[in-house]
């Protein structure tokens, strides 16, 4: 940051009194400018056992496979965030669930946090920021094409609690049947 949104003057870097942390500090107004991590929301739709997985048409990580997300934004909820998103670059309208995983990316000064969801009916796909959307199989999965570290965490995560059993603790108002039906993995 050069110039203060408030005032237009230049800013200086320093830790303001009673702070511990340097601050983008306005002189001229006094503004202070706080940076914060940003927040990307996602979640795992899952229709029949099945997983919907997005190739990125957009850098960074341009071609690679990625579940729907995005940055939250001002005004809705995590919640809202992720059905966003699943609309945008799935055209699928996903119920969401239960919380999945949190993950601190610190290096990016980000926070994601996915969720999970239903799909209820299978219809999908590429909005404008995917190359291409699929339904898979937990075997199919590419994981050497997987985008970011993150999605291959929650990803893991999510089969985890798949072979543990413990998706109906998580189950959402959609009635899932086939999970009771499927093969571990
Ligand atoms: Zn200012």
């Amino acid at each position: 940051m050069k110039f203060c949104n408030q005032c237009g003057a230049a800013v200086r870097l320093r830790v303001p009194d009673g702070d511990t942390l340097p601050r983008y500090v306005c002189e001229a107004c006094g503004t202070i400018h706080y940076l914060n991590p940003r927040v990307v929301v996602g979640c795992v739709p899952e229709h029949h056992g099945r997983i919907l997985l997005c190739r990125r048409a957009i850098e960074p990580r341009r071609g690679y496979w990625t579940v729907p997300a995005g940055f939250l934004e001002n005004g809705e909820t995590l919640q809202q965030a992720a059905a966003r998103e699943s609309l945008e670059e799935a055209l699928a309208e996903v119920a969401v669930g239960s919380l999945l995983s949190v993950v601190h990316v610190l290096h990016a000064e980000q926070v994601h946090v996915f969720f999970r969801a239903s799909l209820p009916a299978a219809r999908y796909a590429a909005g404008a920021e995917s190359l291409e959307v699929a339904l898979v199989e937990p075997a199919e999965i590419p994981w050497a094409d997987i985008a970011f570290p993150s999605t291959e965490f929650t990803l893991r995560r999510y089969l985890e609690d798949r072979r543990l059993g413990l998706e109906r603790l998580h189950s959402t108002a959609y009635d899932r049947p086939a999970w009771r039906r499927a093969t571990p993995v």
